[in-house]
């Protein structure tokens, strides 16, 4: 037990539960929501078509096209049509990449956002902001882009089909097993992330095997959920920014990076944070955590290798090059040969060893 801490975790509001997809209207007004900037991914859109014939706010202005990792032309954009529009409220549908565009026009108008997630991202839950440009992807934090309120209704995630469902379960993952050795990690935190670690690791396999099963999708989202609020409420480490940078410069998808690269620098930074990584493991089942997330992957069919899903080994060096020039906090400290060391053994993608530290 940690015997000295500071806690600051400011979430949002937040509607979890079947059906609760009814509830955007009143939870707009709630936030007096007038003028509504509408965002939505595709398969959001007949959602979205629905809210703005139900709320008796104006939609009055609608992006209907997203991308990933908030391309600085599409978020310069859409801060245009929220101007023009003299929108009062964003109400996004979608998964991260909506909610990531949303917040891309929350830092610059200070606009309130009203998430529906759709995905495991987690964006939902944190102040964390992304932008592309030039083949550089900037991240930062700015409590202006936290969403006031989210709304989780599984019966949105009903469609996600089996195979995003699994990447975007590790990209949640991730956040809890980075959450637990983080260096401003709480009791609460850890509790938190460790929650949701057993319901993920619970959950996944469950939706990959049924992606219409109600239950398995609640509780994955109960997860993602409490993966989320950690992510917000601790520093990330090395891991997440590695995925920022593969998926940024090299436009690897996002959520397939995370659960490609995850045990690798999980069996890396394991030698310097036994503690925090062990904490994490009666998620496993008590087994090594970074051969456990390893299983988990290939159990639910997502990547376990940066060459399967289209990264070069010649790109090796760049990659710790970038993530070099400003290493995250991380237990173990950052350097080009330990970065290359990870890309190398996720490259292979051969299941790590039981305290494995390369
Ligand atoms: P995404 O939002 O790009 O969605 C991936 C695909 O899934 C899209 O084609 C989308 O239309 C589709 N989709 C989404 N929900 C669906 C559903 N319910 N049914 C069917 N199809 C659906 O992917 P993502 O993994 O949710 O988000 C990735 C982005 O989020 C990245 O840019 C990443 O950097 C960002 N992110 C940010 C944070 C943060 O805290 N800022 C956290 C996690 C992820």
């Amino acid at each position: 037990m940690t015997s000295r801490f500071v806690h600051d975790a400011p979430a949002p509001r937040v509607v979890f539960g079947a059906g609760t997809v009814t509830e955007v209207p009143a939870e707009a007004e709630r936030l007096g929501g007038r003028r509504l900037l509408v965002i939505s991914t595709g398969s959001a859109q007949l959602v979205a078509d629905t809210f703005c014939r139900h709320t008796a706010a104006g939609c009055v202005a609608r992006i209907t096209k997203v991308a990933m990792h908030v391309p600085a032309e599409v978020a310069d954009a859409a801060v245009a049509a929220a101007a023009d529009s003299r929108t009062d409220l964003i109400v996004c549908f979608g998964g991260g990449s909506a909610i990531g565009l949303a917040k891309a026009v929350a830092k610059d108008t200070a606009l309130p956002i009203l998430a529906v997630p759709t995905t495991y991202a987690g964006s939902e839950m944190t102040s964390i902001w992304g932008r592309t440009e030039g083949g550089r992807k900037r991240t930062g934090r700015d409590p202006s882009v936290l969403p006031k309120t989210v709304i989780y209704d599984p019966e949105l995630t009903l469609g996600l089909p089996a195979s995003l469902s699994a990447t975007s379960g590790m990209n949640a993952v991730a956040h809890g097993m980075e959450a637990v050795y983080a260096p401003d990690a709480t009791p609460v935190t850890t509790l938190l992330a460790t929650t949701g670690l057993s319901a993920l690791a619970n959950a996944l396999p469950r939706v990959v095997d049924t992606p219409s099963d109600l239950d398995a999708r609640t509780d994955a989202f109960y997860g993602a959920w409490l993966s989320g609020w950690v992510l917000g409420a601790t520093s990330m480490g090395l891991h997440h920014t590695l995925c920022h940078v593969l998926g940024g410069t090299f436009g690897l998808p996002h959520s397939a990076v995370h659960s490609a690269v995850l045990p690798y620098v999980i069996a890396w930074n394991q030698v310097s944070a036994p503690e925090g990584v062990a904490a994490a493991s009666p998620a496993w089942g008590g087994a090594d955590p970074a051969a456990a997330l390893w299983d988990l992957a290939t159990r639910i069919g997502a990547p376990t290798s940066l060459e399967a899903i289209g990264f070069r080994i010649e790109d090796i060096t760049e990659t710790a090059q970038i993530v070099n020039e400003s290493p995250p906090p991380n237990p173990r400290a950052v350097s080009v040969a330990g970065v290359t060391d990870i890309l190398r053994a996720a490259y292979r993608g051969v299941r790590p060893d039981a305290g494995d530290s390369r």
